[in-house]
């Protein structure tokens, strides 16, 4: 055993955020106790998880409680659990590092706004930033740790400067004491060692806390005799005026969870507190669900749509479920089975009464109470979203459209719902969300297909050449950017009858097709081919174009440029799809090279204009020209001879 202390310094985001937390004038300080109250009743949940299968581990502190200990006399206040405490490596992880998604959302934000202001102290308060929070209030922090698994304990200390130190030490029982050596007071400042500071802040921020919070508070009694019996005046009435100060635990939260209440009995304030309690998100949440629903599936459930996307969204590691408990028995943290994989931005708590307490992990896919639970779940949700205005359901699809779009490829059963919950920015939309149903219904009178494109950037799809014809007709174009809707296009192949029309691929079939263009200009179209064999498999009349000379499609069953680069970025070897290049036979200059095509069909010029046309087709989808410097030169070459 050692008993020496060891000396460790903190990573290097620790120690920035330290820096900010110490160095701020944080207005709403009282947060910290918040954030420590929630650890503890998250480190009591774990054990009493534990507890369930092995009993033993609770010894004879069996009775889970969080206790506030404020000091006067030395300026502490003692945050105490008999939770499941951490051994010497969680210590090093979970108090040196910043393992947690809050706070790492937090360091992500900072990183941001960097560059554009200075650090402002409210986002401390929309983070929350954990255990360091304590900071904020004390200037140094001691904190005494046991794990049930282990004999000994470790006592991690430091003053937030850079440094931590950590070594072994004796404690009766399991959980975590966190002393807070405070830091002078200011004037108008609440000092945490006072009671009353002490209760408001619980009722205020952690009342629905399941655990009791409890304190030491002194009382006056009657007085009793030797047997606890009141003292009694010569008439034997008891002597009212006599008392004595004793000291007794109080309980300061109500503890009543949240879910279990009556709606019109919570207060938007309590939901909101909660929501932070169970996410670690300290914005407001978009909205929320509560659930009571009753039958042969009975559960009650409070969710939460956050308003801003978590960092970790799309993550492999990224949380995903809700917090399952039966009959307010936690059983565990993060259910991803209650939940399909793209409403994984959902927060909240689920208590089904019925749930088998021992199930395992593994066996909760297949319970049936779980997985009606789960198709309930699901289609209140969608009735949230269906039913929001307009304006918030838009300030939702900014933040969480990506993940609705895999729920519309992904959930057959729902496909239907999903659908009409997809939102795209158009060529006619101005920036705003249009749905499929606002599109089909301002579709013009000729038009009979929905039109769409993809690519990764709004600005150069908008201004594809691609669109010109479309365009011309005052079509509607979806501009699509994010890289699923390249998997969504794939499923949904039409919207109320009307089909879904790639804008780049295929013949857009919206003027007929003109055979003589075709013949007259087979044999420079063949020469054309024939420079360019190596990437192009044809070359064509464009129905796309109008002012632009050419541009690269697809047949209909190709892969779009924009999937190519998505599966490339992802590492997949793709077989290379030559493309077509469609010239506009309108186009002047297409009527010059044609001119030099029949006067000497095995011209010099023709191998340089065809690099040329299939070079502008490439920057006109925003691509990249494969050689630069051949493309420069030629350019120059014949503003050159065009200048005079
Ligand atoms: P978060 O609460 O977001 O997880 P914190 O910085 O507050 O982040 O805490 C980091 C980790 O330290 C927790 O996830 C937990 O594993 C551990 N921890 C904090 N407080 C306690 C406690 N009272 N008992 C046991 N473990 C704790």
């Amino acid at each position: 055993m050692t008993t020496q202390t060891e000396t460790f310094e903190f990573q290097t985001e620790v120690k920035q955020l330290l820096n900010i937390i110490i160095n701020s004038l944080y207005s709403n300080r009282e947060i910290f106790l918040r954030e420590l109250i929630s650890n503890s009743s998250d480190a009591i949940d774990k054990l009493n998880y534990e507890a369930q299968t092995n009993p033993d581990l609770l010894g004879e502190d069996t009775e889970f409680k969080i206790k506030l200990i404020p000091d006067k006399k030395n300026k502490t206040l003692t945050v105490s659990d008999n939770g499941i405490g951490m051994t010497r490596a969680e210590v090093m992880e979970n108090l040196g590092t910043i393992a947690k998604s809050g706070t790492a959302a937090f360091m992500k934000a900072l990183e941001q706004s960097k560059k554009e202001s200075a650090f402002s102290d409210e986002m401390i308060g929309q983070f929350g930033v954990g255990f360091y929070s304590a900071f904020i209030v004390a200037d140094k922090i001691t904190v005494v740790t046991r794990s049930p698994f282990e004999k000994n304990a470790v006592k991690w200390e430091s003053a937030g400067q850079g440094e931590f130190s950590v070594e072994e030490t004796g404690k009766a029982s399991h959980g975590t004491d966190i002393v807070l050596h405070l830091k002078s007071v200011e004037q108008g400042e609440d000092d945490f060692t006072d009671q009353w500071a002490i209760r408001r802040v619980v009722k205020q921020h952690s009342d629905f806390v399941r655990y009791p919070i409890v304190m030491d508070v002194e009382k006056e009694e009657p007085e009793t005799d030797k047997e606890g019996k009141p003292l009694l005046d010569k008439d034997g009435n008891p002597i009212e005026e006599k008392t004595r100060t004793v000291i007794r635990e109080e309980t300061l939260n109500s503890m009543k969870a949240i879910w279990a209440r009556n709606k019109n009995e919570i207060t938007e304030e309590e939901y909101k507190d909660f929501y932070s309690h169970i996410s670690h998100d300290w914005n407001p949440p978009l909205d929320k669900l509560h659930i009571k629903l009753e039958g042969t599936t009975e559960y009650t459930g409070l969710l939460y749509i956050p308003s801003t996307a978590p960092f970790d969204l799309f993550h492999p590691d990224r949380s995903h479920g809700v917090r399952l408990y039966s009959r307010r028995i936690f059983i565990m943290d993060n259910c991803r089975d209650l939940l399909p994989e793209y409403l994984r931005f959902i927060r909240g708590v689920v208590d089904a009464p019925d749930l088998n307490l021992n199930i395992s992990r593994e066996l909760l896919q297949q319970d049936s109470l779980v997985r009606n639970i789960r198709k309930n779940l699901v289609k209140k949700i969608l009735e949230k979203l269906e039913k929001m205005d307009g304006e918030t359901y838009g300030k939702f699809f900014d933040e969480f459209g990506a993940v609705i779009k895999e729920g519309a490829y992904n959930d057959w059963e729902n496909k239907d719902r999903l659908t009409p919950l997809l939102r795209y920015k158009t060529t006619r939309s101005e920036d705003k969300w249009r749905s499929l149903e606002q599109y089909t219904a301002d579709m013009q009178p000729d038009q009979e297909d929905i039109y769409y494109i993809t690519g990764d950037a709004l600005s150069s799809i908008i201004n594809s050449p691609h669109l010109e014809a479309l365009k011309e007709k005052n079509y509607e174009v979806l501009l699509m950017t994010d890289p699923v809707d390249e998997f969504v296009v794939q499923t949904l192949s039409e919207y109320k009858g009307k089909k879904l029309k790639s804008a780049e691929k295929g013949d857009l079939e919206i003027e007929p097709g003109d055979e003589d263009k075709q013949t007259e200009f087979s044999g420079l179209f063949d020469k054309l081919k024939s420079h360019l064999e190596d990437r192009v498999k044809d070359v064509k009349p464009s129905s796309h174009l109008k002012n632009s000379v050419s541009c690269l499609t697809g047949d209909t069953h190709d892969m779009s440029a924009y999937m190519e680069k998505i599966l490339k970025a992802t590492g997949q070897s793709i077989p290379k799809t030559k493309r077509i290049l469609e010239i506009n036979t309108n186009h002047p200059v297409i009527e010059k090279i044609k001119k030099i095509h029949e006067q000497n069909a095995q011209s010099d010029a023709l191998k340089d204009y065809s690099e040329l046309l299939y070079d502008l087709a490439v920057i006109g989808e925003g691509g990249k020209v494969e050689n630069p410097s051949r493309f420069n030169k030629l350019v120059a070459d014949l503003m050159a001879e065009a200048i005079h």
